[in-house]
């Protein structure tokens, strides 16, 4: 996968990519990950990327010009030579559409993409409408940047590539995966300050850990997300699982837990 991400601050990436799963994805050359600066496509003299809004207010207004320069002229050599003509432009917004697990799955399957990281009031309207494929908010609440939002839909993205987590099970169990929250972890030691790890993980009975996390996950799910379990597919012995829960109230899924 080839990400391009268009910004006025560069800067702000390094570091964040330069450590763990994004850093080991890019040396392993599962993805490349090219970082542009939006004022080098500026013509004139000072390089200016915003301006006063029509109409007055506060704040500033990126400037259409440079962004859709950026864009045009990265995409042109990306795409050059190759049989792929899909580019998803994707403007990080909070007027976007909020991230889902099943959105960056969706974006993992895409051989590029690129980020358009707003600024101060936003972009120029002409830059939604006349050049953005896609526009993603990261939940309902106001950054002032768009590269933060940018690099957490990169991670999420990136993980899901094959080869870049170190084990492609652990994909398939975290919390979404199955539409589920993911069931407790420890590790050791099997007993800190007193409070110990529940036994049956130490015992080794493959068969009662399966059952034991899977009621965790259901436990976790129903207790803080109810309104996944909506959504998702469960087994008969789910269901019993869950009824028994739901009568017995939450005392009982207090001793549980
Ligand atoms: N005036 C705009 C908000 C601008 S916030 C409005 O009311 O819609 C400045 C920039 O931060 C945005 O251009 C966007 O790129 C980014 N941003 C802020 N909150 C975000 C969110 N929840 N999701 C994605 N991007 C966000």
């Amino acid at each position: 996968m080839r990400i391009d991400i268009f910004t006025i601050f560069p800067g702000m990436f390094t570091g964040p990519f330069e450590e763990s799963i994004i850093k080991r994805a890019v040396e392993r050359g599962i993805v490349n990950i090219y970082i542009h600066n939006i004022r080098d496509y500026a013509t004139d003299k000072h390089h200016i990327t915003d301006d006063y809004p029509y109409g007055g207010g506060p704040g500033m207004v990126m400037k259409p010009e440079p962004i859709f320069a950026a864009v045009e002229s990265v995409r042109e050599q990306a795409l050059r030579g190759g049989e792929d003509t899909r580019y998803p432009v994707i403007l990080m917004t909070p007027q976007g559409r909020v991230l889902s697990q099943k959105k960056v799955d969706e974006l993992a399957q895409e051989h590029f993409l690129a980020f358009i990281c707003g600024h101060y009031e936003g972009v120029d309207e002409r830059v939604r409408e006349h050049l953005v494929t896609d526009e993603i908010s990261i939940g309902d609440y106001v950054l002032s940047v768009g590269e933060l939002p940018a690099m957490v839909v990169v991670d999420a993205v990136v993980r899901r590539l094959p080869g870049a987590l170190g084990s492609e099970l652990s994909v398939v169990e975290e919390s979404f995966a199955q539409g589920l929250l993911e069931y407790p972890h420890y590790t050791r030691p099997p007993e800190f300050r007193g409070w110990v790890v529940p036994e049956i993980l130490l015992s080794g009975n493959h068969g009662a850990i399966a059952r034991w996390r899977r009621e965790r996950s259901l436990l976790r799910t129903w207790r803080r997300r109810p309104d996944l379990l909506e959504k998702v597919e469960l087994t008969p012995e789910d269901r019993k699982f869950l009824e028994r829960i739901k009568r017995e109230g939450i005392s009982s899924a207090d001793a549980l837990e």
